[in-house]
């Protein structure tokens, strides 16, 4: 549903024409909120992030194309935590605003090659890059500013998630892996076509 659908539904006062949240012509202010156009309510700002240090800064320019949460052993120890937040996103999709990123080659249960790109002085983990492509990272999302701002879109890996961990009821799970042409949107995967091809 679109946000002025709901708007209306759930907050039908916002629309009236003196009301003071949107005041007039609000109608106009939300669709020019659907389009990404609102300098008052800037995405962009919401997804930035960095390291423990301060060192290194980056920002996500869009919403990335999908969002796992990972609970292999391989995120499990990497994280020394329950699982991995990783948002999906075009590396030319992100803006890297301050620091350099070291990358990391760790091994993988898998054998496929994984770099983590860490901050040179504290360490902090940032994103990563699995199979040797680069075009596309592998976020952190506990490293945004904000880590409210995105979601997980699938549980992977779930044979191995730790038993107290309970998943929201209805969200996507699989034990290993998942068929992302049967769950990505339709625009997330031309954004991955037009990157990794097939
Ligand atoms: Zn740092
Ligand atoms: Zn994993």
């Amino acid at each position: 549903m679109k946000l002025i659908e709901k708007i209306k539904r759930n907050f039908p006062q916002a629309m009236h024409p003196t009301y003071s949240l949107f005041g007039r012509n609000s109608t106009e202010k939300i669709r020019a909120i659907e389009m990404g156009n609102d300098p008052m309510n800037d995405e962009k700002e919401k997804r930035e992030g960095g390291c423990a240090c301060g060192a290194m800064r980056y920002r996500l320019e869009t919403a990335p194309m999908f969002v796992h949460c990972c609970h292999c052993r391989d995120c499990q120890r990497q994280t020394g935590s329950a699982f991995v937040l990783n948002a999906l996103i075009e590396t030319d999709r992100m803006a890297l605003l301050a620091g350099n990123p070291e990358p990391i080659s760790v091994p993988t249960d898998s054998g496929r090659p994984h770099r983590i790109f860490r901050c040179p002085d504290c360490q902090t983990a940032l994103w990563s890059e699995y199979g040797g492509r680069a075009a596309l990272r592998f976020v952190r999302v506990g490293t945004l500013d904000d880590p409210t701002a995105l979601q997980p879109d699938v549980h992977i890996f779930t044979r191995s998630k730790l038993p107290w961990v309970t998943l929201p009821a209805g969200a996507p799970a699989f034990e290993v892996y998942y068929d992302s042409r049967q769950l990505w949107p339709a625009a997330s995967l031309e954004r991955r076509r037009a990157i990794l091809g097939g």
